[in-house]
């Protein structure tokens, strides 16, 4: 009898390898292929035996370096040919992360499949940045969105209903379209003085976070040069990063001591 492959489609969290759930490493350790996006770190890659088959499908923004087709043709193909595959994607896989397309490509092809959550990198920068999603008397309620549009379109959101003061706004891919993003919320109504946060490379030891007024977020990034991956929040729990930003002190002390033992 023709043997049937597995998928799992598994996240991979936000880069710190240690935010990987145990299941995720399990099924790592005992996959035949691991097909991963570019987004997924060295440091987890570093987990997989080798003898393990890996294959990038690594995608940067507004750059893809294997169209999606041709991703699901790759997990199909081995899937059919009875292989264990883990699909592993950066953050969690069904948000933003196209983890649910693959999946119903695979029901369609009467492929069997798991989705394993990850640690999405809302929840990565914010912790690792001293900015909670949400606070009691701060922020009730939480929004993800993404900043990233087609070329050339215009940014085709609910602006309205986006701009709320009593809300965290969290956007995911929005370092390309920022100054657009932050105008189109201030004309909506959000004040140019709500605190923002830029977080890149969240979780990892090159995090880097700017923090400013709304009106001047960009401004900020630009100062920072900052780089993909971006992850932009916006409300007044930002404010709170001042008191309890751990992670940042955390490096600082690591290297202030690295140095005084060398010196
Ligand atoms: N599925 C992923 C998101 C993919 S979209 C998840 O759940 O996290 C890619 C965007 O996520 C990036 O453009 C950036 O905005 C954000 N992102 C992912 N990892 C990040 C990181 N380590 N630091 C900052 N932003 C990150």
């Amino acid at each position: 009898m023709k043997k049937t492959g597995f998928v799992s489609l598994v996240g991979a969290g936000p880069g710190d390898a240690e935010l990987l759930t145990i299941k995720a490493l399990r099924l790592l350790q005992t996959a035949d292929v691991v097909v991963y996006d570019r987004l997924v770190s060295s440091e987890i890659l570093e987990l997989i035996p080798t003898g393990i088959s890996r294959i990038a499908v690594g995608k940067t923004s507004g750059h893809h370096c294997v169209p999606q087709l041709q991703i699901n043709e790759i997990i199909i193909n081995l899937a059919k040919s009875g292989r264990r595959i883990v699909r592993l994607k950066g953050g969690d896989p069904c948000i933003f992360g196209r983890g649910s397309e693959e999946a119903l490509v695979l029901k369609k092809h009467h492929i069997n499949f798991e989705i394993v959550p990850g640690i999405t990198a809302a929840s990565g920068c914010s912790a690792y940045s001293g900015i909670p999603l949400t606070h009691r008397g701060l922020s009730r309620r939480v929004q993800f969105i993404t900043g990233h549009f087609n070329d050339d379109q215009p940014l085709d959101l609910n602006w309205q209903s986006i701009a709320d003061p009593d809300c965290t706004l969290v956007i995911y891919m929005g370092l390309a379209n920022l100054p657009q993003l932050a105008r189109s919320l201030m004309a909506a109504g959000l004040p140019a003085s709500t605190p923002a946060a830029a977080v890149q490379n969240g979780t990892t030891i090159s995090q880097q976070c700017v923090i400013s007024p709304l009106a001047q977020i960009n401004d900020a990034v630009q100062q920072a040069q900052m780089k993909a991956p971006v992850m932009i929040i916006i409300g007044k729990v930002v404010s709170l990063a001042d008191e309890l930003d751990w992670f940042q002190q955390s490096i600082n002390e690591e290297c202030y001591e690295n140095n005084a033992v060398g010196h």
